[in-house]
């Protein structure tokens, strides 16, 4: 159970430099728009698990909200920000780099932003990476495009080399967007810096294409990636609509949560089966996926299979489980292999079949931001400066039921988010594709 310590955030020390901002959130008679710091977001959201706890409601574990503060721990005019992305391509990191930007340069007055090139690579002198200057001038229009203007990566790095480049910066702020990948080795560094007795901030805006990081609503770029899936799936469904035995196959991002494949089969009703990660399914036999399919294409004349990447692992059999630059396990590619599987299977029963295979992750994690991600990022942004200006380290900054809040990143990274098979989610997926609850 979530208790008061692990939502406790870290702060460097007290805040006692009024903020720039402060003046003119004052002006406003009518609303309060800066943080009040004496309340606190309420964890639980069912009076049957706040009951549960059986203490009073001040007791009750609490989120610190996010949001501009009225007295700040860094002098806007003395402070140095550091901005990296590690990790995947997700539609919006350029939103986030410019919103952090802006809003640290115009609102706070912060002069000097520079961006570590490559993930955690750049700051690495090995490397050759040069840092970049980041303006308004440079950041302006980036969100026109995907991807990350700063590039990115994955691999281990030592987190004594990364301090050493912030001290030789003379960074203040670190700002980290990525993964858990990114997060945990944003952790180390902020290990090395409490061993060195350094007064600087790391704040993360999590980016997680796959929506998979807990206790937050939705990751930035997920709406992007979802409507972007649906796309695929559309194309699918007309291909195999327009051949005889069409099967229309589209595999999904989804490494270890099935949202993207969920949400998109919701978005664009077209799937006969959805294939998570969450939910094994048995291929063989009477009640198993191929035989199901096979009495649907004999009795519709097509089917569309949507399958999440990390679905189905277990049937990979020659797939030895390597690991990638960063430690991530290779998955076995599951599409292929159902490719493979479904042609056989209906070759076998006599059943003519046409195949469509899509694989269009990377089309999907380029694509430019749409404009509720951009808003999100840009709040997420502002969040997160708001955030590292009042001191707040070791922590991400999120969206939860609505509200910016400040998750320490222990907690951020501690589980994952998934697809709940007991779950409403995955009973609207049920309900839309009409496949049987299990195949087994
Ligand atoms: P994605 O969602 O795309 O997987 P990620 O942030 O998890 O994003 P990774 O490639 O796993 O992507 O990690 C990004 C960077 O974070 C790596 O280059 C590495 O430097 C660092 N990193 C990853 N895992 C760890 C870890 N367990 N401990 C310390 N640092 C890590
Ligand atoms: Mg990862």
């Amino acid at each position: 159970m979530i208790g008061h310590e692990d939502l406790a955030v870290r702060t460097l020390g007290p805040c006692r430099i009024d903020s720039p901002l402060a003046e003119r959130l004052a002006s406003r008679e009518t609303t309060q728009h800066s943080v009040v710091e004496e309340d606190r977001i309420l964890f639980d959201d069912t009076i049957s698990m706040a009951g549960a706890r059986g203490l009073p409601v001040e007791q009750l574990p609490s989120l610190e909200p996010g949001g501009p503060r009225k007295r700040i721990y860094f002098d806007p005019a003395k402070t140095r920000v550091g901005i990296v992305t590690c990790g995947g391509l997700c539609p919006g990191l350029n939103d986030v780099i410019r919103g952090l930007v802006l809003e640290l340069s115009r609102h706070y007055g912060v002069r000097r932003i520079v961006g570590f090139r490559n993930g955690y690579r750049g700051f690495i002198p090995h490397y050759g990476e040069d840092v970049v200057d980041l303006t308004p001038e440079v950041v302006q229009h980036i969100d026109d495009e995907g991807g990350t203007i700063l590039g990115t990566s994955r691999g281990l790095q030592d987190p004594e080399e990364i301090v050493d480049a912030l001290e030789r910066l003379n960074i203040n702020i670190l700002f980290v967007v990525g993964g858990d990948g990114t997060i945990r080795g944003a952790m180390e560094v902020v290990r090395v810096i409490g061993e060195r007795g350094l007064k600087v901030a790391v704040v993360g805006i999590p980016k997680t294409i796959d929506n998979d990081i807990p206790y937050i609503d939705q990751s930035f770029g997920f709406q992007t990636a979802m409507a972007e899936a649906t796309k695929s799936i559309h194309a699918a469904s007309v291909e195999a609509r327009s051949a005889p035995g069409g099967v229309g196959l589209v595999k999904l991002m989804g490494r270890h949560s099935g949202f993207i494949a969920c949400y998109s089969v919701l978005a664009k009703d077209d799937a006969d089966y959805v294939l998570i990660p969450e939910v094994p399914f048995a291929l063989h036999g009477e009640r198993g996926f191929l035989e199901h399919l096979r009495r649907r294409v004999e009795d519709r004349g097509h089917a569309v299979v949507v399958v999440a990447e990390g679905a189905g692992q277990e049937h990979i059999e020659e797939h030895e489980p390597g690991r990638d630059a960063s430690g991530n396990v290779r998955l076995g590619d599951v599409g292929r292999l159902l490719r493979r599987l479904i042609c056989e299977h209906l070759d076998r029963a006599g059943v003519e079949n046409n195949v469509r295979y899509f694989d269009p992750s990377y089309a999907i994690r380029s694509v430019p931001a749409n404009p509720y991600d951009s808003a999100y990022c840009l709040r997420l942004a502002h969040a997160a400066v708001h955030a590292a200006m009042a001191g707040r380290t070791e922590v991400i900054v999120a969206r939860r039921r609505r509200r910016f809040v400040h998750i320490p990143m222990p907690l951020a990274v501690s589980r994952r988010n998934h697809v709940d098979p007991l779950g409403d989610l995955w009973m609207s997926v049920l309900e839309a594709t009409g496949q049987p609850v299990r195949f087994e």
